[in-house]
């Protein structure tokens, strides 16, 4: 049996594949394949272990529906085909609860980041603009006791609520489909409606799934309806809200800052203005970039592969009804 690895993961993943007797097919380019380079790769192999940069579309699941599993090394899925991969019977997998510590850290990175304008101070030292101290100068929001409202309080979202509760003693609100009962007796947190989360919340932390409905979620009527000093987090997808919405919030004050660690596109453009505000903090989507992370999502991805080529269930089974058809 043969899996065709899309990118290089950590050895771990693939020394697991090796022991099971199934050969690794590594795209060892350092570039994004194009989707037709990906097709003719995975027509020659019986699994496909891929990246949520992968289109797997239903172009894709057509055009390689021999394939007898998918494991995705991430979380997130929103570039796969669902119902196109449940009609053809493709198992598809992917890597929770491994990167939720990591991906949290960073979404508490920025908010406190964007709270004392960190980056955009270490941009003025680089640029000689490191003075004499000004007491009303550079000035940042202190975050104990604020409001933190989750924006879709899955497994990330509620990583990142422990944190700021654990350090902040922060009042935490969240608006989700359905009710977490975990972190409402463990953190006291309440279950609010999206315009009160807006309304309420000193920060926003997106942690939601990027589908039809979550997509542009945060508009420029979003921001108005938070407050002056609130500050925008997105760990999720870029997509979720409209950069250009946000550049004018930032710009005219609508809310105090922003950090992102997804952008649409991905890569930003080295010349997005939001690069070179005072009030936003960005990183290029390192949400799961720990060596233990890495290596965790690596070991899920080849379990995912293992199951699939053995003809068993996944582990971390993303297309429920595939076993149903
Ligand atoms: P998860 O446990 O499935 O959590 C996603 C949450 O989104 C669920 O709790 C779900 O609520 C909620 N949701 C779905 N539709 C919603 C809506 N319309 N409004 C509000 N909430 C909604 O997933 P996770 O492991 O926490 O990951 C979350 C996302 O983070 C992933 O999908 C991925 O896009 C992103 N991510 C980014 C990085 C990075 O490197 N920056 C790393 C990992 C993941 P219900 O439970 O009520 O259905």
């Amino acid at each position: 049996m043969k899996v065709f690895v899309s990118r290089k993961i950590p050895q771990m993943g693939i020394d697991l594949l090796l022991h099971e007797g199934i050969s690794p097919v590594i795209w060892n380019e350092d570039r994004l394949m194009t989707q037709g380079e990906l097709i003719e790769n995975a027509k020659k192999t019986d699994a496909l272990l891929c990246m949520s940069s992968d289109k797997i579309d239903k172009f894709f699941l057509n055009a390689c529906k021999h394939l007898k599993v998918i494991s995705q090394y991430s979380v997130g899925y929103d570039n796969v085909d669902v119902a196109e991969s449940i009609a053809l019977g493709i198992p598809i997998g992917n890597t929770p609860d491994v990167l939720s510590d990591a991906t949290a850290d960073v979404a508490f990175t920025l908010m406190l980041s964007v709270a004392r304008r960190a980056f955009y101070m270490h941009k003025k030292i680089i640029n000689g603009e490191w003075s004499f101290s000004r007491p009303t100068v550079n000035l940042g929001i202190e975050l104990k006791n604020k409001t933190l409202g989750i924006f879709g309080l899955g497994r990330i979202g509620l990583e990142m609520a422990k944190r700021c509760k654990g350090a902040y003693n922060m009042n935490i609100i969240y608006c989700s489909p359905s009710s977490k009962p975990v972190a409402e007796d463990e953190l006291k947190a309440k279950r609010v409606s999206f315009d009160e989360l807006l309304l309420q919340s000193d920060i926003v932390s997106v942690h939601c799934t990027l589908t039809a409905e979550t997509k542009e979620k945060f508009d420029l009527s979003a921001f108005r309806k938070m407050k002056k000093t609130a500050i925008f987090i997105n760990t999720a997808r870029g997509i979720i809200h409209n950069e250009l919405d946000l550049i004018e919030a930032l710009q005219r004050g609508i809310i105090w800052g922003a950090g992102l660690d997804v952008t649409s596109p991905e890569p930003m453009r080295s010349d997005n203005p939001l690069l070179f505000m005072d009030n936003a903090a960005i990183l290029p989507h390192i949400g799961s970039s720990t060596v233990e992370a890495r290596n965790a999502m690596a070991k899920l991805a080849a379990e995912n592969i293992i199951s699939g080529l053995r003809g068993e269930e996944l582990p971390h089974l993303v297309n429920k009804g595939v076993y149903n058809i």
